[in-house]
Formats: C-alpha cells, structure tokens, sequence
C-alpha cells in the first residue's frame, strides 16, 4: 500500500504528538519535522530540516500538519504554505477564523492545494458536535464547558507578573451549573457562573504574595470575570504535581422535540494530555484532506466539510461491518 506522505511543520507540543500520531497511523509515513531553529538543537529520532528548505520537497509530501501557535505563527505560516502543499491546522482563536480562512483559500486556490484549518477539539470535534446537535435539536440551547484542564493562555499571563517564577492555571467547569442545564432550566449565565479558575504560583523569594494574588485576580479578560483562587507552592511541587497538559470539557445541547419533551445531547472529553489528542485529531484530518485533494478538490475547508468516513484507515466495507 502506497502510504501518505506527511511533513510537520513546527516542533512545540503539538509537533511532538504529530509525531507520536503518525508513527501509530499504518498509512503514513513521515517525511520529516520543519522548524524555524536550527535542526542540530531539536531532539527527535525522525528527520529534522530547516522550515527554510521545505520547497525542496515539493512532490514528495502529500500533507503538512502546521503545529505553529495561532497567535501569531499561523497567521503567516498557513498562507505561506498553503501556496505550496496540501495543509491542516488547528487555528484556535475563534474570533478570527472567518479572515484567515479567506486567506487560506486564497492561497490554496493560487497553488491548487487544499487546506483544512481550525481542526482539534476546540475548534474541531466540539464544533462538529455543536453543528450535530444543532442540526438535530433546532429548538433548543447549546453550552459548551471546558476543564477540568490547563490553559496555557492563563499559565502564561500569570508567568509575566514581576515576582512569578512559574505558574499553571485550571479552568474547572462549575458542576452545579451543568445539572442546572441538564435538568431543563433555562439559565443565563455569566462566565463565572460557568467555570472557575484556580492558580498555582511559584513566586520569587521576597516577592510580595498579596500583591501577586491581586494582580491575578483583577487582570482583565483572564480573571476578573471568574472566581479565581491562587496557591503558593515550591517550584519543586509545581513541577511534581502541575506539569501534565491535562484537559477536558463538555458540549450539551438541551432540546424540545414536543413540549415538555426534553432532549440531552452530551459530548465530553476527559484528556491526560491535550497536544496528543489535538494532534491525533489533526493527523485524522490529513488522512482526509489526502483524499479529497485526490478527488480534485481545492481551497479551504474546515470540518464541517468532510464527510467523516474519510478520517478513518479502515475501508468502507470495514466501517460498515465494524462500527454501523
Ligand atoms: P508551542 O508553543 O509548544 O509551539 C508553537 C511553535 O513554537 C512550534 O511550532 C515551534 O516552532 C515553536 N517552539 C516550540 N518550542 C520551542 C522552543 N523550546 N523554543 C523555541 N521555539 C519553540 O504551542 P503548542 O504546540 O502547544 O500549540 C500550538 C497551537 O495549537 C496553539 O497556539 C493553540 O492555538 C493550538 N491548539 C489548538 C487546539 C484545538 O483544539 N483547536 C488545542 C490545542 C492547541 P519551530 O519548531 O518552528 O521553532
């Protein structure tokens, strides 16, 4: 069997779970790990070129997973190759998925490949269970919860308050608030009433505590809007106990089909680690793009796009008589 011929571009944490998902997946091979640095310093048993290089292999990847962040790699990096190769991402920051898919497909489009972006769970899996349920309850409220996990985001914006060393941040959903939803009560919930935050802190020796935990729980678009508890703990715990990418998190929709006939819809996530799964999900997706370029399609889609039986390895038979 020929296998599909996959390159990775950008070796943080997803990049490493890219590599862990390919090696696992039968029809794939990889081509190698593209990064901005030099090759020499990355640590890795698969092949590792300079992202400088990447059109020397033009005609010998089928697919790129860019493992960019979203914040800014992406931005140009997708574009950029989106012009040379068949490519998947897991652009996150929803805000802004509607422009850079245009230019997405722009530059598919101008190098007649095709492109997926915004795959992972968050956008990805939760929006194809968001637009399901939608689909299948019309009258009704879709909820989306996250955590019990790690945000990366809210790690970081603590690490750059003077006086921290290290931090890590758990966004926990707020049970009581789920089985209010579940139980068919019609809720308006503001952010705190949905999940709340708690912080682990290594500060400085000597840095002011109070000040560290006030500036936490008062920063504005991370905190203020949440219940947040802070904890100050030894760099060795921090390390011990707070270091696991773990995440989560739930999509509900609860409907009416006729009155007084209530629907739960639930999906739910429990992840040991985060950049694994997103890069599972990711590799899944590069199987597809793979196969829809190979029936001529172009430009950008996302997973609302793809018909779902082209995720899988196993043959249309083999889906039918194992998983019908
Ligand atoms: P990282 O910060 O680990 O990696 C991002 C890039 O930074 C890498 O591609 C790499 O590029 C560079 N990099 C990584 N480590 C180092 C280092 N030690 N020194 C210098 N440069 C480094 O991000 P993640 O892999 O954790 O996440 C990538 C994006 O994925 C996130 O921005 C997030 O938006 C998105 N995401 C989406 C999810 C979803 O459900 N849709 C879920 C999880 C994440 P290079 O090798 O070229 O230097």
């Amino acid at each position: 069997m020929e296998k599909i011929k996959v390159a990775i571009v950008g070796y943080g944490n997803l990049g490493k779970g890219a590599e862990k998902a390919i090696n696992l997946a039968e029809d794939m091979e990889l081509v190698g790990i593209f990064t901005r640095r030099e090759p020499k310093t990355i640590e890795s048993q698969s092949k590792v070129y300079s992202l400088e290089n990447i059109l020397d292999f033009k005609g010998e990847i089928d697919v790129c997973i860019l493992c960019g962040g979203s914040a800014t790699d992406l931005r140009s990096q997708g574009p950029e190759i989106a012009r040379h190769f068949n490519t998947v991402d897991s652009f996150d920051t929803h805000a802004k998925i509607p422009e850079y898919f245009n230019d997405i497909d722009l530059a598919a489009k101008e190098g007649n490949n095709l492109s997926i972006i915004s795959t992972g769970w968050d956008p990805g899996i939760f929006s194809m269970n968001r637009l399901l349920a939608q689909s299948i309850l019309p009258q009704g409220e879709t909820h989306t919860f996250w955590g019990e996990g790690v945000s990366q985001g809210h790690s970081d914006a603590i690490r750059r308050i003077d006086g921290v060393i290290d931090a890590t941040q758990y966004t926990v959903p707020i049970e009581e608030s789920i089985e209010r939803i579940k139980a068919g009560e019609k809720v308006n919930f503001t952010p705190r009433d949905k999940h709340k935050r708690i912080c682990y802190v290594v500060a400085e020796d000597g840095a002011d505590k109070e000040e560290i935990e006030f500036k936490i729980i008062t920063m504005p678009d991370y905190f203020v809007d949440y219940n947040t508890t802070v904890h100050f703990i030894s760099e060795e715990e921090l390390k011990k106990n707070h270091k696991k990418m773990v995440h989560g998190g739930r999509v509900l929709r609860i409907g009416e089909t006729s009155q007084a006939t209530k629907q739960v819809y639930e999906f739910k996530l429990d992840l040991d680690s985060n950049p694994e799964f997103t890069s599972s999900i990711n590799v899944a997706f590069a199987r597809a793009v793979y196969k829809m370029r190979q029936e001529g399609k172009i430009g950008a889609i996302t997973v609302f796009d793809v018909p779902i039986s082209y995720l899988s390895n196993l043959t249309a038979e083999e889906q039918r008589a194992k998983l019908l």
